[in-house]
């Protein structure tokens, strides 16, 4: 069963007109219709779909190349057979090259011929459409190729920096705000900030060089476990994204979400390994270092000082009496005011001093940069605000407690070690106990 085929004629001689209509309406199946310039040959193919057009060259409103130019430029779809006068080969094969699909002589126009060049241009016009979709069609997967390649690499870089143990959490997530980008074309255009909620980074976040907030952003809310532990933000600092103009692919989502999932189980760790190392180190009760790691501090204050010629001196408290409290408050009110002791010690000692806990009720102090003089005065503050300090305990009156200090300055000069020169300051503390207790002893 054949179909009806519609045909364009567009010649504005008369003669020309009637002859070649005459010759293509004996091909069986053809409707043809006729316009005699380029403007209503336009209006006609906006109107209606044909199969092909018949096209004269020389109108009255457009002549040679721009012809061909202008009407598949309006009709990309449509086959076009170039009609010419004189046997030009030289403006039939440009013809061609602006998208005619075939050419014929006028003077050598027939059905036949009219026949056969309407069916090849067709076919030939069809090849070029499927040539064309494919083309666009292959374009197309490889540029969805390349962007799945990028967010795989970028992916692949970014676990291997999360996963590499011995990174600290701020440098690995500093290298994750700089990889991410590239998972986009145009990674210069993008910015990164990953935000930690847990206290694991000093400053909270981490940025990307030069980020900057912008609405055209893809960003995700990270977990450590089922704990929301930050965020992740990409922003596009120069507009929407190229590659995602409407919205951003799912694929992008996607990523992003995978991004902070491994982030987040980073950031897990962490939190785990901090607090191992809190475990590992300090005392559960009040938070002062452990003795173990209070020797490993004090003994590197104390090689440090004897590198650089420093004064550094140490100090040994022992609370008075305090089997009272325990005897006579319980032992939960014991515990309370062993904790207020480490907070008043804290609240009275620099930054750079170390607060230990040796065992009990007994603690100690390394003190760098500190004289015997000096370290006196703190040592009497310490005792003093502690003497007038009231610990307030469940019900009944507030525990009050004193203390017994010893101190001693490292003789540097005679390479005196940790050891040595606690057993100093332990010497005078005892002595400070036996003098009656609440009251600071220096070391001979
Ligand atoms: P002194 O003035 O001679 O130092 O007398 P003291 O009673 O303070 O000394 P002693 O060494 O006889 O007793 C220390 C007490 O500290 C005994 C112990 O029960 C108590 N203690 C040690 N560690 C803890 C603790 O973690 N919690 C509580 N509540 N008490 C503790
Ligand atoms: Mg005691
Ligand atoms: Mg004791």
């Amino acid at each position: 069963m054949t179909t009806t085929q519609h045909a364009l004629l567009v010649e504005d001689s008369p003669t020309q007109a009637l002859l070649i209509m005459a010759e293509l309406e004996r091909l069986p199946g053809i409707e043809v219709e006729h316009a005699t310039n380029l403007a209503s040959a336009l209006e006609a193919i906006a109107k209606k779909r044909f199969d092909a057009v018949f096209l004269d060259l020389t109108l009255p409103d457009s002549v040679g190349d721009e012809t061909v130019r202008r009407f598949c430029g309006a009709a990309p779809e449509l086959a076009v057979v170039v009609l010419t006068n004189q046997d030009d080969d030289q403006q039939a094969m440009s013809a061609l090259e602006q998208g005619a699909q075939d050419y014929m002589l006028k003077a050598r126009i027939d059905s036949s011929s009219l026949s056969r060049s309407l069916r090849y241009s067709i076919h030939r016009k069809r090849a070029e459409i499927q040539v064309r979709d494919a083309r666009d069609a292959a374009l197309e997967a490889n540029r969805q190729l390349e962007r799945r390649m990028r967010q795989i690499n970028c992916l692949y870089g970014v676990s291997r920096v999360l996963e590499s143990h011995e990174l600290p959490l701020q440098v690995a997530l500093e290298e994750v705000a700089s990889l991410v980008p590239s998972a986009w074309l145009r990674s210069e255009t993008i910015g990164v900030r990953l935000t930690c909620l847990n206290g694991l980074l000093p400053m909270g976040y981490v940025e990307s060089q030069g980020f900057v907030e912008t609405p055209w952003r893809l960003e995700a809310q990270v977990f450590a476990g089922s704990i929301p532990a930050g965020r992740i933000e990409i922003c596009w600092t120069e507009g929407r994204p190229a590659e995602g103009d409407e919205a951003f692919a799912a694929t992008e989502r996607e990523l992003v979400r995978e991004l902070a999932r491994r982030i987040g189980l980073a950031m897990e760790r962490a939190c785990v390994q901090k607090e191992l190392v809190q475990l590992a180190t300090t005392d559960f009760l009040t938070a002062a270092f452990n003795r173990r790691h209070f020797l490993q501090l004090a003994g590197a204050e104390l090689a440090r000082a004897g590198r650089y010629g420093r004064p550094v001196a140490v100090m040994m408290l022992d609370i008075d009496h305090f089997k009272r409290v325990n005897d006579e408050r319980g032992h939960a009110a014991g515990d309370e005011s062993l904790k207020a002791f480490v907070n008043l010690l804290r609240d009275v000692l620099r930054d750079q001093d170390r607060l230990g806990r040796m065992g009990g009720e007994e603690f100690a102090v390394v003190l760098p940069e500190t004289s015997m003089e000096a370290a006196m005065v703190v040592a009497e503050r310490v005792r003093s605000r502690l003497a007038l300090l009231d610990i307030p305990v469940g019900s009944g009156a507030p525990v009050r407690l004193t203390t017994s200090i010893g101190i001693a300055e490292c003789k540097i000069r005679d390479g005196e070690g940790l050891e040595a020169c606690l057993s100093r300051a332990d010497v005078a503390l005892y002595r400070a106990k036996a003098l009656g207790r609440n009251r600071t002893e220096a070391a001979e």
